[in-house]
């Protein structure tokens, strides 16, 4: 293939369809390479997709879009072996238009979204991989794929292979990523018929919830566990980092057992049948491990570039907000046909200066903090379970006397100075 396109965007992710599409449409040549037999084939995602970002890209995308279930309702639930505290936010406004966000299945949901990006005039290849990208005089001018005729050229390439990205690894852009600045999730697709769903939930038929999980369902490593609904099935998952699986040599596959089977989990779950079992990494780093993402001829995006925001699980919104404003610099920067590092580094301030780079900028210390410190949900979260259940059982204690055995139970192992230490630092990272 000798033909040289304007632009080059490697995966077909949220981020580089988003990138795509706003090429296209702005009458861009452009080629956008995914190796799996589809977009969305080789995708995971516990399936929230957020409905601004997606909207500043398809306006009223959900009239059309294949989603699984608007959701009206999100819940946290902070669990000991055999008891939780719970906490959440319904609101009925959020089950009719505009909406909040929605479940989707990654497999219905980046087939129609790439699709939308052909419309726009994108030509997509699939099942082919980008082995690596071509530089001369310092400079990305292309792709090598593992096609026989597979030499690709553009003036821009953008890198949107997800979170290992080989790519902007063999470029220099960052290093292997240590086990801290990773989470692994497991996760499995449970068939379930909507009439269960429905009423286990206490939903209505086009309503959908969330439930996030930390503590025991993680065995008190830094993570969460999470249970999304869909129309027809259930997304369960865990996901924790790397550096804590290893540390309590526990295997993924066996803490999403446990999950599945906890006590307050398993009743949700009878009767399923399993469809479909995936594992991936998430960039959990944070701010302080946002690499190097623009260069002469190529810039980064999505999970490529790190952008998670692992407290409010937001990663599919970064993906496509950076796809977008990559795209948005690229039509600038060939307006004045300039694709050098400085010109495209514009990218990279516009996406720090919104939401994506506010935010985590945010949280930057957080994953660090509590992977270091574990005994916030080691020994807090059972600690509050305990309280929970102390308070409310009708025992005859008069409630001031149990007031003060549970601030007294609460200083035990950490001491007041240590209890109050660990809850200003909490403040501080995330505030
Ligand atoms: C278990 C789990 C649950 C999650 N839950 C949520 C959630 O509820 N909400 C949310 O917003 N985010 C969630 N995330 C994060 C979210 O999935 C990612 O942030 C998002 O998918 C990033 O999009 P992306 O386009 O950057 O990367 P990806 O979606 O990973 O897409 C990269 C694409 O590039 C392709 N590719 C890779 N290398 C090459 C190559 N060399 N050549 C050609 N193609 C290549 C891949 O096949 C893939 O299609 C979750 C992640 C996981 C793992």
């Amino acid at each position: 293939m000798d033909e040289k396109f304007d632009v080059i965007v490697v995966g077909a992710g949220p981020a580089g369809t988003a990138c795509a599409y706003e090429l296209a449409k702005a009458g861009l040549k452009v080629i956008m390479f995914e190796r799996g037999e589809y977009p969305g084939s080789k995708n995971v995602m516990g399936g929230v997709l957020y409905r601004k970002q997606m909207e500043e890209i398809i306006p009223e995308f959900w009239k059309e879009a294949p989603l699984e279930r608007p959701v009206v309702e999100q819940r946290f639930w902070m669990m000991d072996e055999e008891s939780m505290v719970t906490m959440g936010y319904k609101g009925l406004e959020w089950a009719k238009e505009p909406y909040n966000n929605f479940t989707v299945l990654r497999a219905k949901f980046d087939q129609w979204f790439a699709q939308k990006a052909v419309e726009q005039g994108a030509l997509l290849i699939n099942e082919t991989v980008v082995e690596a990208c071509i530089v001369e005089d310092n400079r990305v001018v292309g792709v090598r794929t593992d096609r026989p005729d597979g030499d690709v050229y553009a003036d821009v390439v953008v890198l949107a292979d997800g979170v290992n990205s080989l790519l902007a690894k063999q470029l220099g852009f960052h290093k292997e990523w240590r086990p801290d600045e990773v989470a692994l999730a497991v996760m499995e697709v449970l068939k379930l018929p909507s009439e269960k769903i429905e009423d286990r939930f206490n939903l209505e038929p086009d309503q959908g919830c969330t439930i996030e999980m930390f503590g025991d369902v993680t065995k008190g490593i830094l993570g969460t566990a999470f249970l999304y609904t869909n129309k027809e099935s259930v997304n369960i998952g865990v996901g924790t980092t790397l550096s804590g699986l290893m540390k309590a040599k526990i295997r993924p596959y066996d803490l999403l057992e446990y999950v599945k089977n906890h006590p307050m989990v398993k009743p949700l779950l009878e009767g399923n049948e399993s469809q479909e079992y995936a594992a991936h990494l998430i960039p959990e780093g944070g701010y302080n491990s946002i690499p190097k993402i623009v260069g002469n001829g190529v810039v980064v995006v999505g999970d490529a570039a790190h952008l998670v925001n692992a407290i409010h699980r937001e990663g599919s919104n970064m993906a496509m907000a950076s796809g977008r404003m990559a795209a948005e610099t690229i039509i600038t920067a060939r307006e004045v046909n300039d694709f050098s590092e400085n010109m495209l580094d514009s990218y990279r301030v516009r996406l720090m200066d919104s939401f994506v780079g506010q935010d985590l900028k945010k949280y930057k210390d957080t994953t660090h903090t509590f992977e270091h410190h574990p005994q916030y949900f080691k020994e807090y979260i059972p600690m509050l379970n305990r309280a929970a259940g102390q308070m409310f059982t009708v025992d005859g204690t008069p409630k001031k006397q149990k007031q003060k055995e549970i601030l007294r139970s609460m200083t035990e192992n950490r001491g007041k100075l240590g209890v109050l230490q660990d809850l200003y630092r909490a403040w501080k990272v995330m505030k």
